[in-house]
């Protein structure tokens, strides 16, 4: 059994190919002890209530998968980070933490969705802040459906915090932030996406060998996964669907 992770498909009702290859994807996973989507699976989300075919046809597809028997984890990313638990007890799926452990045998991993270490886009961490402040999440999810999609429709196309949510995936992660990451976590392998630069990185800090593994972002064609086999390292890789 395998534990798979994926991040950063931007879901959204205009990717109707994505959305089936995602559900080619899940169910090609015929090993999968668990899945994890680490953060914009969604390109946009307005909050639970927000219902639409696109949305109902992505939630059956991960309802099949946990129905299968796999374990399915959800984590915020900095589109979709309104996803809540109404979401995820619909599907049967639960949230994960950014910055959890994950111990596979004798293997472990700190998963992220990314955007955290991206410290040097200064304007963006500042949005960011109040977009994961409670008190901001609140107030925008008392506000009416159409309210939210017109401020979301704002965001995306004009406004300034639009602009700082796209630079926020051109900047690259702070190595710094990387090493502090891990340190906390008290491990030496870290997970993650949102950057959409896909690649290992091997390092060594204070004398200890270090692994971050990056996920990619997925496009019409083609998705990108990592597969972690018990007792083995991760295993990162493309695949077209
Ligand atoms: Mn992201």
């Amino acid at each position: 059994m395998a534990l798979y992770f994926i991040s950063d498909l931007h879901l959204e009702h205009q990717r109707p190919a994505m959305a089936a290859g995602f559900k080619a994807f899940v169910d090609g996973l015929t090993d999968a002890e668990a899945l994890y989507i680490l953060g914009d699976f969604f390109e946009v989300w307005m909050g639970d209530d927000y219902n639409d075919p696109f949305v109902d046809g992505v939630k059956a597809t991960l309802r099949d998968a946990v129905e299968r028997g796999i374990a399915v984890y959800l984590m915020h990313g900095n589109r979709d980070f309104l996803l809540g638990e109404a979401f995820c007890a619909d599907i049967g799926a639960n949230m994960v933490a950014e910055g959890s452990v994950i111990h596979h045998g004798d293997e472990s991993a700190v998963i992220l969705h990314g955007d955290s270490l991206c410290t040097q886009d200064v304007e963006y961490m500042k949005i960011r802040q109040m977009f994961r402040s409670p008190q901001w999440q609140a107030d925008f999810l008392g506000k009416s459906l159409e309210e939210r999609i017109a401020f979301a429709r704002h965001v995306r196309s004009e406004s300034q915090s639009g602009q700082q949510m796209k630079s926020a995936e051109i900047m690259d992660v702070t190595p710094i932030e990387v090493d502090k990451a891990l340190d906390e976590a008290g491990v030496t392998r870290m997970i993650h996406g949102h950057t959409h630069r896909p690649d290992v990185h091997h390092w060594q800090h204070q004398g200890e060998a270090r692994e971050r593994i990056v996920l990619g972002d997925w496009d019409d064609t083609q998705g990108w996964m990592i597969r972690w086999e018990k007792d083995s390292a991760p295993q990162l890789s493309k695949f077209s669907f």
